[in-house]
């Protein structure tokens, strides 16, 4: 029996979770849920998994948590806070943690589970992101098995050998591919894109995700995000990162071997995939997926990315290339950015314009521990602030 803490349970990954999880009674047990405000889902959750702890980030949705579980006669010990989050990833009987918390809130408890040496599930792309060499330290140091749910990296986990030692030259690797869907807006032509709402640019055609990662796939931050990520989980520099736009989303990326081989893995898009491959792991087990019809995807197509139409994802490469606290500053600043789009304060063509000005404006230091990232997040975020009067004013 595995026993889980889920971080972010009532998102979108939080869900396919727990979809995976009720179809394997005998495998899973949920210890703790967690989520940032949602009172009544987490409350449903609750009814249905019976934890022994939830927790909400926010103080009165607690309160109202906690009375309706004491009305239902659960025995879930309702909990509140960012410390109550450390909490349920590091409590003794807890196996693994989900983490899939969206942004830069997932950090913290992610790296609280990785200093337990937990096995983690890692959703949370941020973190890596902000604070790659940290967390993969931590990692290292406690034995933690790391296993990445973002699609593109389970598949490149699933085409490396059984056992990566973090050596992509002495395993006959040669390159990564990862595959991107371009987004809502692959075809729209640049003229229309100034006048894009939330709600288009949150209209994935091929994913249904959170409002956050939908804004990132609309920019292609999403995929810039992924390059640091695929850095951090591979050992890969930036120059072996190569992407790929594939529409379809039905191969998920792919490695390439010195000798000409190309390993993909393929499959409907459909995130219960790599969860069950990573909650299993390295057993497979059922994930509710309806199996790959190949006759109705009938078609793949390939492009090369336009940097131009994506300055999104230049930037991410620059910051990964210009290391430290660069890609702590990018992703701050886009997490700004996106929330001042989706608040309708600046239009979605500013959001790399609103990035950009931030990275320029900021000075990049080494990352020797986690204040550092903290530090380096914190100035980009007042940053980003300032740039944003400045586009909306
Ligand atoms: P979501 O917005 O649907 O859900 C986010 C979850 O985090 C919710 O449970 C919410 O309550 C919780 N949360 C939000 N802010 C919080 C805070 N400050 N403190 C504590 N909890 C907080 O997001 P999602 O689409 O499920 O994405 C979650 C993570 O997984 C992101 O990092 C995303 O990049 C990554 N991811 C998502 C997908 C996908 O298909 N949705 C695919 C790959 C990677
Ligand atoms: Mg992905």
């Amino acid at each position: 029996m595995q026993h889980l803490t889920i971080l972010g349970s009532t998102g979108s990954i939080g869900a396919s979770t727990l979809d995976v999880v009720a179809r394997h009674p005998d495998k899973f047990r949920i210890t703790a849920l967690t989520a940032n405000r949602q009172v009544e889902l987490l409350f449903r959750q609750c009814r249905q998994f019976k934890p022994r702890y939830a927790v909400l980030l926010d103080e009165d949705a607690a309160a109202q948590l906690r009375s309706l579980v004491r009305e239902a006669g659960l025995v879930t010990e309702v909990l509140s806070g960012a410390a109550a989050l450390d909490q349920v990833c590091v409590l003794p009987e807890v196996d693994t943690v989900m983490a899939a918390i969206v942004g830069a809130a997932g950090l913290q408890p992610t790296l609280a589970a990785a200093r337990a040496g937990k096995k983690i599930l890692l959703a949370n792309k941020e973190t890596l992101v902000m604070a790659g060499n940290v967390f993969m330290d931590a990692v290292r140091a406690s034995g933690s098995a790391l296993m990445p749910i973002d699609s593109e990296h389970n598949a490149i986990f699933q085409a490396l050998p059984r056992g990566y030692d973090g050596n992509l030259a002495s395993n006959g690797v040669r390159r990564i591919l990862l595959t991107a869907s371009g987004g809502p807006f692959c075809d729209t032509p640049l003229s229309e894109l100034h006048n894009v709402t939330p709600e288009q640019a949150c209209a994935h055609p091929n994913w249904v995700m959170g409002r956050k990662i939908s804004v990132d796939s609309a920019t292609m931050m999403n995929k810039g995000l992924e390059v640091i990520e695929a850095h951090w989980l591979f050992n890969a520099s930036a120059d072996i990162i190569q992407v790929v736009v594939h529409p379809q989303s039905v191969i998920h990326s792919l490695v390439e071997y010195v000798d000409g081989s190309v390993m993909a893995q393929l499959g409907n898009p459909d995130m219960r995939t790599p969860i069950a491959y990573g909650l299993a792991y390295p057993e497979r087990i059922d994930s509710g997926v309806a199996p790959l019809d190949l006759f109705k995807v009938a078609t793949m197509n390939f492009f090369a990315p336009d940097f131009v139409r994506f300055p999104c994802l230049s930037l991410a490469y620059q910051a990964l290339r210009s290391a430290g606290t660069a890609p702590a500053i990018l992703n701050a600043a886009n997490e700004v950015a996106v929330e001042a789009f989706l608040g309708k304060q600046i239009p979605f063509l500013s959001i790399p314009g609103v990035i950009e000005a931030v990275l320029d404006a900021l000075p990049v230091h080494a990352v020797g521990c986690l204040g550092d990232v903290l530090n380096a997040d914190g100035e980009a975020r007042r940053a980003a602030q300032q740039q944003i009067q400045r586009v909306a004013g």
